[in-house]
């Protein structure tokens, strides 16, 4: 399958220790699923994933930044044209944003088309039945079982459903992209009609402006594609990812091909390339192509990036043997149990050759504890040479539980730890590369944004959660809030 890795199958976790392991009732019919899922075709192709690993390098040279961002699971019921619509509209915004503070290529990276299962910290949880409090299995996320407590035994059906639910999300993705959606004409559409707050309105329009204006002026001096209709933003770079939990999963979708074979991009406009580097692309994309006794990879075709969890990314573990084998870039929860040498040890087994634009680490310590455990984690990588991207998750180690029993966070608190997280870095003679975060553009039948999270310029508070609160799983920052911290970390990329 691999020929770099030989003692590496895409099945070789099956003898490892398992964190988070789902309980099937029939294993026969797991397989029988896993078996057509097989049959399939990809999702991704190597040439795009292979394109991602050259942006994840460009990323930890500082000569691009990376946004993560999405849901913290999706749904099958939230898979519908105007979600997804406004869900890639504040991606763009939100990458927008960064690109004018950071004056730096954003290489965005949602947590979509296949981010449906989640880890979850008791096995069993408890839920309300008509009025009584009843103890049932855990829900696991849309791929596993329902939310609905009728509907806890983990099914596999549901992971052919998340193929399909997965092929959908991209299609249309990528379909409003090959329409010209990221456009510059389009902001006024990537819903921020709904933001109420006329300060965030009038900043944002601001920058779209000033953008237009600075491509207009490119374009007219000869900088930047000359066809009047495309703007470097008409198609743009996106890509997708999901956390790698279910790995019978991510077996049946481990495909081997040659070194970035496969067909079209995602995309033929890159930010800013001209005519002749993407000539010079294609040239180089018919040769790999074509090529002969290319050694071949082993590539998750389910999306462009994985990454392990804080709870499976044990040395030993399943995760850890599974991760080690692809050819995609790859992320790393690192969260404040991860000790300065066992994060040396885990980058060894995932990238034993040092590959510049395989491993982001992705550091989810908490406000309070970031300062305790970043400089200790960036001495440990530098000192062992690894190539990584450092990226900051300001949302998992920051989550609290109000008096009156619902999941929140605070966004002045997610905004602490990432100031204190571009502070350490640079500190430490390095650069914040990236941001991870769990946002949603998603709004009501009337309109407006949800109310998950705390503060922000809103001012949201605690009695007012209820009001729109629309996650099944943990909190998100909504169109306003997700605006306010792209403003903040876009003034931090400027200085
Ligand atoms: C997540 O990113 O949704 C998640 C569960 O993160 P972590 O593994 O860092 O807790
Ligand atoms: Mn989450």
């Amino acid at each position: 399958m691999c020929e770099s890795k030989p003692d590496w199958t895409p099945s070789s976790w099956r003898t490892k220790p398992f964190a988070q392991a789902v309980a099937y009732p029939d294993d026969a019919k797991l397989e029988q699923v896993l078996a057509k899922i097989k049959s399939l075709p990809p999702l991704v192709t190597p040439s795009e994933i292979e394109r991602l690993r050259e942006q994840v390098a460009a990323v930890q040279r500082d000569e691009a930044f990376l946004l993560h961002a999405g849901d913290c699971a999706e749904s099958f019921d939230a898979c519908t044209h105007a979600n997804l619509t406004s869900k890639l509209g504040l991606i763009l915004s939100v990458s927008l944003i960064l690109i004018w503070g950071g004056r730096l290529p954003i290489v965005r990276v949602g947590r979509i088309a296949g981010q449906y299962a989640k880890p979850r910290s008791s096995p069993t949880e408890l839920v309300d039945v008509d009025g009584v409090k009843k103890e049932v299995p855990s829900f696991r996320g849309d791929n596993v079982n329902g939310l609905d407590p009728a509907e806890r035994t983990p099914d596999p059906e549901r992971l052919l459903a998340a193929y399909f639910h997965s092929a959908a999300t991209l299609n249309y993705l990528r379909a409003l992209l090959a329409s010209g959606f990221a456009s510059l004409d389009h902001p006024r559409t990537w819903s921020l009609a709904h933001v109420r707050s006329p300060e965030l309105r009038a900043e944002f329009s601001a920058i779209t402006a000033a953008l237009s204006d600075a491509l207009d002026f490119s374009r007219v001096i000869g900088l930047s594609p000359s066809s009047a209709s495309t703007s470097p933003l008409d198609e743009v770079d996106f890509y997708t990812s999901h956390e790698g939990l279910m790995l019978g999963y991510e077996e049946a979708l481990t495909r081997a091909f040659p070194q970035g074979a496969g067909s079209a991009k995602i995309n033929s406009h890159q930010q800013g390339g001209t005519e002749k580097q993407k000539q010079k692309e294609k040239q180089e994309q018919e040769q790999t192509d074509n090529a002969e006794g290319t050694p071949s990879h082993a590539y998750n075709t389910s999306a462009h990036f994985l990454w392990i969890g804080d709870r499976t990314r044990q040395l030993r573990g399943a995760h850890v043997e599974y991760f080690r084998g692809l050819r995609n870039p790859v992320g790393v929860k690192v969260g404040p149990s991860m000790g300065g040498a066992e994060i040396v040890e885990l980058l060894d087994i995932l990238n034993p050759d040092k590959e510049p634009g395989r491993v982001t680490l992705i550091t989810r310590y908490g406000a309070g504890k970031v300062a305790e455990h970043l400089p200790t984690h960036i001495r440990a990588v530098r000192a062992s040479g690894h190539p990584v991207a450092w990226v900051c998750d300001p949302m998992h180690g920051n989550t609290q539980t109000t008096p009156a029993g619902i999941k929140t966070r605070h966004f002045g608190t997610i905004l602490a730890e990432l100031t204190a997280s571009f502070r350490i870095h640079a500190e430490c003679g390095q650069r914040l590369q990236g941001v991870s975060l769990e946002f949603t553009g998603e709004l009501n039948e009337e309109g407006f944004s949800v109310t998950e999270c705390l503060g922000g310029s809103m001012g949201l508070r605690e009695e007012q959660l209820s009001l729109r609160y629309q996650t099944f799983c943990d909190p998100r920052l909504n169109f306003e809030q997700s605006l306010d911290l792209a403003f903040a970390v876009s003034d931090y990329l400027r200085k």
